[in-house]
């Protein structure tokens, strides 16, 4: 359930963000590795992790966004609503370039799905 707060915090964080990813543009956004950060080319194969987020990511649709655990950034990317990702469950999306960058990311999420913290105080911080 997401507070009242919370909202408040998303409302005035989507135009930040928002600026961000037209700052950095959604082009270099796609190709980055979510947890690396590292360019991935266009054929080479990556992987992917659906997290799930204790609040509501629809004011976020269609942008990227930063979430810090443990000192470390990871980027991702929350669904547009008509898409099938977003359909089957999967809004919130994290682009990565190998396994080895698949289970420190999955490992980090873990540990803060553990300690019940929420990821959105971290937003104005997307690099
Ligand atoms: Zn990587």
């Amino acid at each position: 359930m997401v507070k009242k707060n919370e909202i408040d915090v998303i409302k005035k964080s989507v135009q930040e963000l928002r600026k961000a990813n037209d700052r950095i543009g959604i082009e270099t956004l796609k190709h980055r590795c979510g947890y690396c950060n590292n360019f991935m080319d266009e054929n080479a194969p990556t992987d992917m992790i659906f997290p799930i987020l204790d609040w509501d990511v629809s004011p976020w649709a269609g942008l990227f966004f930063p979430m810090t655990i443990d000192g470390v950034t990871l980027t991702a990317f929350v669904a547009l609503k008509n898409s099938d990702a977003w359909k089957e469950g999967h809004k919130v999306i994290m682009l990565l370039c190998s396994e080895e960058c698949k289970e420190k990311a999955m490992e980090l999420i873990k540990k803060q799905v553990e300690m019940n913290n929420s990821f959105y105080k971290n937003v104005e911080e997307l690099k």
